[in-house]
């Protein structure tokens, strides 16, 4: 079994999440008690959020790609960033480790190709939903990708960094996040992607009829394919 990387903190609720739904996934695959090996290195997310705020990617960039050296001086045989929005800054890690890098939005238009959608509506951060780095990524896959008019994005944004980040479930929250995922599904989203490792806290997939792509579950999942390779 190889060792997964992880470089993580941002936030770590989703972090955890992570962390469990790998140690799972090598269970259900190897039995007994096996569990996975993992490399981890949790960030001071205080630290990435300032600097998402004030546009500093050179610097965020910077301090992930540094850490992911630790990841892989850790003993990783691939690295797994555990987060969507800091994939902006993707490039610059993968150039700072020899090591794989699991993009992932790479697995998440892999996993929803392979179930046959092309249109998907996105929900994550502000920078995930309006930015290139990720939706261009999803489009070269050949998806066709939707988000919520502005106000709908506004409120997406900030209940990750008002609510979830610290680990606050809202049940009022979650209904707009259902109101929002409706009015993608009935502009022709086949699918929602949870483009934010911590909506699946807020939205699973018996709250709603649309199909949710949970990018937390893909990336682990493939993380776990990858390490049993
Ligand atoms: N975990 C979130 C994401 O997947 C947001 C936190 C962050 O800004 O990194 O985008």
């Amino acid at each position: 079994m190889k060792t997964i990387g992880l470089l993580g903190g941002m936030s770590w609720e989703s972090t955890e999440l992570y962390y469990r739904l790998i140690n799972q996934g090598i269970k259900a695959r190897l039995g007994g008690l096996h569990s996975a090996r993992i490399a981890l290195v949790s960030v001071d997310f205080q630290e990435i959020e300032e600097l998402q705020r004030t546009g500093d990617w050179e610097q965020s960039g910077a301090a992930l790609a540094q850490t992911a050296r630790q990841v892989q001086a850790a003993g990783a045989d691939f690295l797994l960033l555990c987060t969507n929005t800091m994939h902006k800054v993707a490039p610059q890690i993968e150039a700072a480790i020899d090591i794989p890098f699991l993009h992932l939005a790479d697995a998440t238009a892999q996993r929803i190709r392979a179930e046959g959608l092309q249109t998907v509506g996105l929900l994550g951060t502000a920078f995930t939903m309006e930015q290139d780095f990720y939706r261009g990524r999803l489009a070269h896959h050949g998806l066709e990708v939707l988000v919520p008019p502005e106000a709908d994005r506004r409120i997406v944004h900030r209940v990750i960094y008002e609510e979830l980040v610290l680990g606050e479930v809202n049940p009022a929250s979650r209904a707009e996040y259902l109101r929002i995922i409706d009015a993608l599904a009935a502009r022709g989203a086949q699918g929602v992607i949870e483009g934010c490792t911590e909506i699946g806290m807020l939205v699973q997939q018996e709250h709603t009829d649309t199909p949710l792509f949970d990018t937390t579950a893909i990336h682990a999942q493939a993380a776990v394919e990858r390490a049993l390779a």
